[in-house]
């Protein structure tokens, strides 16, 4: 089942949208837009946020931006503001869509379907299939098939990571962040050779599944076929 976050301060309206979005078949936590709203985000690990943009606490673009330093979640942004330069301005930080109030129900369990169905995001899942590869979270392990992939414990971090957001392209400032952490001193050669690494690792899987692209000038991308 597929999880639906709401952040929302108005009730009915929230849960008018989580009724349908129940009917429809999805899970739904309902946000009043507080203090709590990332937090809720980052442990119940939605595969959508709804969010709308005028909160009481905090402006609704924040929540975004926050949402964003997670990685790619689909977020609808559900608001009374109408006009154009806000609609430009929730698309470019990254929304995904976009539902002016007042709307109907259905339309936002519509729009919520197509969202989730182009989308490639994959919530903190215990484990993650592409194709014959799996990537066990809780045991810290990748496999091919049946046989175990023998993975250095940062080379194993860095395919998870990917793996977390395939089909999008990471940096290696971006890689160096998030899997060797802020403090680390070493540059990006540490980023290309466990990307060698993981590549030689996975050749099996790399001949008709998928790869671990580069990008040029951008970084790299887990891509699968
Ligand atoms: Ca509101």
């Amino acid at each position: 089942m597929k999880r639906v976050l709401v952040i929302e301060d108005e009730m009915p309206i929230a849960r008018l949208v989580q009724v349908y979005l129940e009917r429809a078949g999805y899970e739904v936590h309902w946000n009043a837009g507080d203090a709590n709203a990332i937090h809720t985000f980052v442990t119940w690990k939605p595969e959508l946020v709804l969010l709308d943009l005028m909160l009481p606490d905090q402006d609704g673009l924040d929540i975004l931006e926050r949402i964003r330093q997670y990685g790619s979640c689909p977020v609808i942004i559900l608001t009374a503001k109408g006009s154009v330069p806000d609609k430009l301005q929730g698309l470019s930080l990254g929304a995904d869509d976009y539902i002016a109030k007042p709307f109907d129900p259905e339309e936002v369990v519509a729009r919520v379907q197509t969202v989730l169905r182009r989308s490639t995001y994959i919530a903190e899942a215990d484990m993650i299939r592409l194709g014959s590869l799996t990537i066990d979270f809780s045991a810290q392990l990748a496999s091919l098939g049946k046989e175990p992939v023998s993975l250095m414990p940062r080379d194993w971090q860095l395919l998870a990571f990917l793996a977390r957001h395939p089909n999008q392209c990471f940096s290696r400032d971006q890689l160096l962040d998030q899997v060797w952490g802020m403090d680390f001193e070493g540059g990006d050669r540490s980023v290309d050779t466990a990307i060698k690494r993981v590549r030689k690792a996975l050749r099996l899987w790399s001949e008709t599944e998928g790869e671990i692209s580069t990008i040029r000038g951008m970084g790299y991308s887990l891509r699968v076929y």
